[in-house]
């Protein structure tokens, strides 16, 4: 099948973005080395672009988890531009078909299903979902929120406001306008590219799935600590109406404490939570059909091992008639009844050693039962 068009624009960021970045930051660090202002721009950076995506774009916006004042919205929307991920209006219709058709080849937009670099970055690189590029039917109920049209509207000039003019900002203030461009403004955004990538590549790959096995997404730790708490996957992907995806106190998971914190401020509220019997439900059921899975495999196993079994019983029986005629004809004690006779005394060893086995398989597969 040919493939569709590849989108210029899209490499040129990606790759662009690269390259300052990973030859720009060891030359500049060589040579101006790093100072206490730039990796705070840096950190202050990361967080706010980054939980402006989870916080904001994912549990906001896509999945209506909670409401939030105008001010942390528009703040959302600025950080939004800043991690160079769309409008708030393409990227959440985007995540609503992922999560309507997860793992789906061609109706989920990264599709775990056609591998790692496909789901990671390649679904950006071509235009494998230009037929519902300008469709937002999935969003109307975003299109009635003012901020999400303003920045969709604007996206361009916010991106490149937040992109370079944030940055030289900061590099004037810090008096390192080229460290600040390199690392606040392009390392800082591939890194939180790639991480958020991570979400729709490792978390439908790495981890566990205490919550449901019907789809590819994964809990995994891991993955939390570099995503602001979106490595919760499994748990996110059936209860997505959570405005949490790490639901245990231990589970690292900064955009829900940020959403809790902003609720006390009284920026937020109605914060969703998921019926605390459901999530139990849904990990007893994990459970229950994982051990039926195991039953009907070990079944399955016994019943061919006992199926091998009567055969076999039956060739002895065989066997023994066919040595019992020849020893009842005249040709008595020839050669051919002492050869058909060893044959069927072998035969009659082997079974029983088979016979044997499969009843201390029968004996352990009623332990374990
Ligand atoms: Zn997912
Ligand atoms: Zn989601």
């Amino acid at each position: 099948m040919k493939k569709p068009p590849l989108i210029w624009l899209n490499i040129s960021v990606f790759s662009i973005t690269f390259l300052v970045a990973s030859i720009g930051t060891p030359l500049y660090l060589w040579f101006e080395g790093l100072s206490l202002g730039l990796v705070v721009a840096f950190v202050a950076l990361s967080a706010f672009s980054g939980l402006s995506i989870t916080a904001g774009y994912h549990r906001l916006w896509s999945h209506r988890t909670y409401e939030a004042h105008w001010t942390i919205r528009a703040l959302f929307a600025l950080g939004g531009a800043l991690a160079v991920q769309n409008s708030v209006l393409h990227w959440a219709s985007d995540h609503r078909e992922h999560h309507k058709h997860v793992d789906h080849k061609d109706d989920d937009p990264y599709s775990i299903s056609r591998g790692f670099w496909f789901a990671h970055i390649g679904w950006m690189l071509r235009e494998y979902h230009a037929h519902r590029y300008g469709d937002y039917s999935n969003v109307k109920d975003l299109q009635n929120d003012p901020v999400v049209m303003w920045q969709h509207r604007n996206y361009l000039t916010l991106t490149l406001a937040m992109n370079f003019g944030l940055p030289i900002l900061i590099g004037l203030a810090i008096g390192q306008l080229w460290g600040a461009l390199i690392i606040v403004g392009f390392l800082r955004l591939v890194l939180n590219h790639h991480t958020t990538f991570f979400i729709n590549s490792l978390a439908h790959m790495w981890g566990k799935r205490p919550y449901t096995e019907r789809n590819s997404a994964r809990d995994n730790g891991v993955i939390a600590l570099v995503t602001y708490g979106e490595g919760y996957h499994n748990y996110h992907h059936i209860f997505s109406g959570d405005y949490r995806n790490g639901i245990r106190w231990y589970h690292y998971d900064p955009s829900k404490w940020l959403i809790w914190s902003l609720a006390k401020l009284g920026l937020a509220k109605n914060l969703k939570r998921a019926n605390a019997y459901q999530i139990e439900k849904a990990k007893l059921e994990v459970m229950w059909l994982r051990l039926r899975d195991r039953r009907h495999t070990v079944a399955e196993r016994l019943e061919q091992e006992y199926d091998e079994l009567l055969t076999h019983l039956r060739d002895m029986y065989m066997q023994r008639k066919a040595w019992l005629s020849v020893r009842r004809s005249e040709l008595q004690n020839s050669v051919e009844a002492s050869e058909l006779y060893s044959q069927y005394k072998e035969l009659k060893r082997s079974f029983r050693r088979q016979r044997r086995a499969f009843k201390r398989q029968l004996r352990m597969a009623a332990q374990t039962a």
